[in-house]
């Protein structure tokens, strides 16, 4: 099979520090501190499906009274925390709520607010709405930013270019589109780099890719949307129980549960992994590697969005975990 990247062997930081410093609380809304020493910090901003919870039109969902029990779209912050420089991983529609959280994580040290609201750059995965369509608050209509960089493959990129209305913010110069290309790593600062890797999905309007988030230490793969692990490995030659030894975090796509989710639906029509499929699959793999699972864009009616579950006690026992926003994971602990 074709090798996903470079093996990091003997790197001695990179198995000590897993455990540590990953928090993965299964609690709904954790905001825990960032271990002071941490140069390059991952945060979970989003772990829900694109359209998130409360669902459009299930009045029924208890988080349209408790604000606490919502999900917001699937989405990843990095804060270096030597520049102030912040990146996002998708641009969820939520990104309201998503930055109110990034900003209680990483106060601004002044008053006054951030130009181009503290980010330096989004990478966006796909054009499906819960992972691009926040870009709408960059616009005229919101925040009216300047010429922010949004790294996106050349289909994703074309679209937004020919599109109202996210060709306005191009013109505008709200953004400034920067391509990217499959498997070829990008380095926004010395301490990390990005690598789009081309995922199997629903490809309407754009690719969509996965991203590896590298550093000196750790490695990250943020994997949201896929149709299938055996499409993955039939397609593009990789498979997902290969890598993950090579990996410190894996957050993969956790749509739905099982097959019983969605009653009165033909769920074989809805691709997606099943999160016990993808238990199954890894399962033969040692404890010290399930766990860096962190599963991610769970659907609104995916019984593993509450903490008390079965499905939830289920992943735990297990050996995997379950991303929760407010969620944070160093990946640097800088010089
Ligand atoms: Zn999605
Ligand atoms: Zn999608």
């Amino acid at each position: 099979m074709t090798i996903f990247w470079t093996p990091r062997a003997g790197l001695v930081g990179l198995m000590l520090c897993t455990a540590a410093l990953i928090t993965a609380l299964p609690s709904a809304q954790a905001e825990t501190a960032a271990p002071p020493s941490c140069a390059v910090e991952l945060v979970v901003l989003g772990a829900g499906q694109d359209a998130g919870a409360p669902q459009i039109g299930y009045a029924a969902d208890p988080a349209w009274q408790d604000p606490q029990q919502r999900l917001t779209g699937s989405a990843l912050a990095l804060i270096e925390t030597g520049t102030g420089h912040r990146y996002l991983f998708d641009a969820s529609p939520h990104l309201g709520d998503q930055l109110a959280r990034l900003d209680r994580l990483d106060p601004s040290p002044s008053p006054t607010p951030r130009p181009n609201l503290g980010l330096s750059g989004i990478f966006l995965t796909h054009a499906h709405i819960g992972h691009y369509a926040g870009l709408m608050w960059l616009g005229r209509e919101a925040a009216g930013t300047a010429g922010i960089p949004v790294h996106a493959m050349p289909r994703l990129q074309r679209f937004l270019e020919t599109n109202g209305p996210w060709d306005q913010l191009v013109r505008l110069g709200n953004i400034r589109l920067v391509a990217l290309s499959d498997r070829t790593p990008m380095r926004p600062s010395p301490q990390f780099s990005v690598t789009p890797y081309r995922v199997p999905h629903r490809d309407e309007y754009s690719e969509t890719v996965g991203f590896l988030i590298e550093t000196p230490q750790k490695r990250a793969l943020y994997l949201p949307d896929i149709d299938s692990w055996t499409d993955w490995a039939r397609d593009f030659d990789t498979r997902l129980e290969d890598l993950l030894p090579d990996l410190d975090l894996a957050f993969l796509d956790a749509t739905f549960f099982d097959d019983d989710e969605l009653p009165g639906r033909d769920m074989s029509l809805i691709p997606h992994p099943r999160v016990s499929d993808t238990m199954d699959l890894l399962q033969a793999l040692p404890a010290s590697v399930r766990q860096r699972v962190q599963f991610i864009h769970y659907n609104h009616t995916n019984p593993i969005r509450w903490p008390e579950s079965d499905a939830t006690r289920q992943v735990y026992e297990r050996g995997y975990k379950i991303a929760r926003a407010g969620d944070r994971h160093c990946l640097f602990e800088g010089n």
